[in-house]
């Protein structure tokens, strides 16, 4: 059995991360979504929300299951058994920052790997926090989340200009 952790702050999920958590649903047994504390950002929903708003985009997704985790990923595969960590590149501009990553999940942890699965073309524009600049001036945020959530992110962040 293989599992992978799908890593990330989810603040909130976008049709990005529906994508690559699907993708690797498909390439391996089980998938950990899991939403972490990033303390060098402020985050604009709470841990709680963030799980509820992936468990809702992710419904049609059978080998996920979605945590929170307050630690460090490379401990946190050591304690789930996890192979890889499963991450999306958008662009260049992420490579970096993700090549670092990746080095020091290896020092941490000489298991684990990191599987990088190159962005699809019409969501290498999209960041969570499009998502969030877009619904905060009450734009159409159709084509950046999934369906199901559309409601509760617009009753979230809509009308705080
Ligand atoms: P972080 O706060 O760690 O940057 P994010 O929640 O922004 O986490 O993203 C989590 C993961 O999803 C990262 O690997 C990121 O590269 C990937 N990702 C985010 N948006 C997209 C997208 N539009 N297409 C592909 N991968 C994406």
């Amino acid at each position: 059995m293989r599992t992978v952790i799908c890593p990330g702050s989810f603040d909130p999920v976008t049709l990005g991360h529906v994508d690559i958590v699907t993708r690797a649903a498909a390439m391996f047994d089980h998938v950990i979504v899991a939403v972490f504390v990033n303390l060098s950002k402020k985050p604009s929903f709470t841990m709680d929300e963030r799980i509820t708003l992936l468990q809702k985009a992710l419904i049609g997704v059978k080998n996920i299951e979605v945590v929170g985790v307050n630690g460090l990923l490379a401990e946190y595969a050591k304690e789930r058994d996890a192979c890889a960590v499963v991450k999306g590149l958008r662009a260049v501009s992420d490579f970096e920052y993700e090549f670092q990553m990746s080095l020091t999940n290896k020092k941490l942890n000489p298991e684990l790997e990191t599987v990088f699965l190159t962005s699809r073309a019409e969501y290498m524009y999209l960041s969570s926090s499009i998502v969030k600049q877009v619904a905060m001036l009450d734009g159409d945020i159709t084509n950046f989340v999934p369906q199901c959530i559309h409601g509760e992110i617009k009753e979230r962040l809509g009308s705080k200009k």
